[in-house]
């Protein structure tokens, strides 16, 4: 594959031929047939080996002259997380919630096999969108348990996620941001072990600025007595990582924007002769950008690279986590459709993308492109990527379930939202712990240490008596690392009141619905902070800005112009929600140790969790003064 780049002259002129061809081809095929036969004929004109029929309505004498016919299929898969089984590992049970999805690559390759028989398995792609090596218990073992880089004296273990894809025999997959948290030397690994591509046409080396994995691939389709369909699949991940995952990929490589480098690879694409272009973008429809301005590229780009981009027919979107079966965006430039697809996450559904071709002048142009998404709990799982990756499950739920202490009292996140609870308080003491003894000899011994925490997930709990490792994780479910940050009293101020725009502006008076009064703006849970060694009131009568009364350190007012150290999750400290001050404060220590092996540590050494030892209420929801709850 060439992965070079061409000088902006080339694409230029690239560029504009592609344009003149795509015109001719226009004016020939509404001359030759007219629309309406061309679109009404897509429909079942295709023969079982996709080979050309007759059209209705072709003047007899033109038979050898007949426009051919074919198709293919695309199927996709997008943010799969780590999920070979339909297993949580937090719970140790099959997984479920209120819609009864059902999880994993072991379910979507059964849909994937009926897919590919429905079409013919040589007419049809399969693709991912990223957002691979990360999510569950399963991946992170063998990232850091038993990694895939090696170093436990043997040989390095195959990661499940690769074991499963090479078996589904996956064409290509985009990267996803969460792809690069643990380290690049683990991506590479897992690079190393997949017999597909793992594409990013906007992952450049910092240095050459030379893409730093490869662009796109070209598969062909054969079509029997006709020229093959070559289909140019061009990968693109999120800008976001620059932000994100900055420990990991700072001065190593560097993210442009979707739109700007699909400007620079579609043309690249269709010089090589590529009859249909699909893109793989690890980056949402229309949502927002979670990171404002802080980067000059949008975060969920793939509606602009379909209406900007000229020459893509269709986009597998990822990264928001959403379910969009089909969505169609016509191109600015050439009026054409371009057809998108979500298939939601962790393997619940499956995109299915049906392409129609006819050949004209030697070449095959798109008739049409549909899109459907299928559910995974509509089907059981495939036995053979069961049994490849039986025993590296069966090594993880001995893992997690692995007793590391025990704990006094039960605790939950189930109302960590809205109310100061013991488990979010938990997770505070001991990061303001792991910060105070970091600092202990430094300059900085003698500041006072808050600490930042949000709540990931609101069925993470703690059971009374024995805790087992997967309790513990099921609190901390990314794979964060630990900073610590310098603030000022009235920097703090900020930081809390843009975390309290999570809260849904409520009159007093009115009913509370406390299923209602939060994710303010779609704010998600993760991005509401609490800061503990601060007490404070949200008003949430008040509008967003000017909700934080009462603010005290120590039971005083909080002096603006004091310095505290904030103990700080790596994705909050370069950005990630945007948060006031903190990403420009400096940086006094950070570690490379996640956060959840972190806490899991603490277990293990003082063996009890007593909740009266750390639990405190600190803040409280008011209205117009008076507490909510
Ligand atoms: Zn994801």
């Amino acid at each position: 594959m060439e992965i070079g780049d061409a000088s902006s002259a080339d694409r230029r002129a690239l560029g504009e031929q592609w344009m003149s061809i795509d015109r001719r081809t226009f004016l020939n095929r509404s001359a030759a047939t007219g629309a309406v036969v061309a679109l009404g004929g897509a429909a079942g004109a295709v023969g079982p080996a996709g080979t050309a029929q007759a059209e209705p309505g072709t003047p007899a004498g033109a038979a050898h002259r007949h426009p051919r016919r074919a198709s293919f299929r695309v199927l996709g898969t997008t943010d799969v997380h780590g999920h070979v089984f339909n297993w949580d590992y937090f719970t140790d049970k099959e997984y479920d919630d209120a819609a009864h999805n059902d999880v994993g690559l072991a379910k979507i390759a059964t849909l994937v096999e009926q897919a590919r028989a429905e079409k013919g398995r040589h007419r049809t792609l399969l693709i991912d969108a990223g957002d691979i090596i990360q999510g569950t218990q399963l991946s992170y073992y063998y990232a850091r348990v038993d990694p895939i880089t090696g170093g436990n004296g043997k040989r390095p273990p195959k990661h499940p996620m690769a074991l499963a894809m090479n078996h589904m025999r996956y064409d290509a997959a985009a990267l996803g941001n969460h792809e690069f948290n643990y380290g690049i030397p683990v991506l590479r690994a897992f690079q190393e072990q997949c017999d597909f591509p793992l594409l990013a046409a906007n992952a450049l080396d910092a240095t050459t600025l030379k893409p730093a994995f490869p662009p796109y691939v070209v598969k062909r389709i054969k079509v029997p007595g006709g020229p093959d369909v070559k289909v140019g699949i061009l990968g693109l991940t999120n800008p976001g990582i620059a932000i994100w995952d900055k420990n990991n990929v700072q001065g190593k490589l560097t993210f442009p924007g979707l739109v700007e480098q699909a400007k620079v690879y579609v043309p690249k694409l269709r010089a090589l002769g590529c009859d249909v272009v699909v893109c793989t973008d690890h980056s949402g429809l229309d949502g927002g950008t979670s990171y404002g301005d802080a980067l000059p590229y949008p975060e969920n780009a793939s509606s602009l690279v379909a209406e900007q981009v000229p020459g893509i027919d269709a986009i597998l979107v990822g990264h928001t986590h959403k379910e969009v079966a089909s969505r169609t965006v016509v191109n600015a430039e050439t009026g054409k459709p371009v057809v998108l697809s979500e298939p939601l996450m962790w393997g619940m559904r499956l995109s299915v993308f049906d392409f129609e071709l006819e050949l004209r002048h030697g070449r095959w142009q798109v008739l049409s492109v549909t899109a459907e998404v299928r559910n995974a709990n509509t089907v059981a799982e495939d036995p053979h990527v069961a049994r490849l990756v039986r025993k590296e499950h069966q090594a993880v739920v001995a893992y997690v379930n692995q007793v590391i202490g025990t704990c006094k009292e039960a605790m939950s996140a189930a109302e960590a939202p809205y109310r100061d609870t013991p488990v979010i308080d938990f997770i505070n003491t001991v990061q303001a712990a792991t910060v105070k003894a970091a600092l202990a000899g430094t300059a900085y011994r003698d500041l006072p240490v808050l600490s930042q925490a949000a709540c990931f997930s609101r069925t993470a709990a703690i059971p009374a008596g024995q805790v087992s490792l997967r309790d513990v994780a099921g609190l901390y479910v990314y794979e964060n690392t630990l900073d610590a940050r310098v603030l000022t009293g009235a920097q703090l101020k900020d930081y809390l009141e843009w975390s309290a725009r999570y809260y849904v502006q409520t009159p007093a008076g009115t009913p509370v619905d406390l299923t209602k009064i939060t994710n303010a703006d779609n704010t998600p849970d993760y991005n509401y902070d609490v800061v503990s060694g601060l007490g404070y009131d949200i008003d949430i009568a008040k509008p967003a800005g000017s909700r934080i009364t009462n603010l005290t350190f120590q039971g005083k007012p909080l002096d603006p112009a004091a310095s505290f150290v904030l103990a700080v999750n790596n994705y909050r400290a370069n950005g990630g929600g945007n948060f006031p001050h903190v990403a420009a404060a400096r940086s006094i220590w950070s570690s490379s140790e996640e956060i959840r092996n972190t806490i899991i540590a603490w277990v293990k050494e003082n063996k009890v969790i007593d909740p009266a030892a750390f639990a405190s209420v600190d803040w409280r929801l008011t209205r117009d003064g008076v507490p909510v709850l």
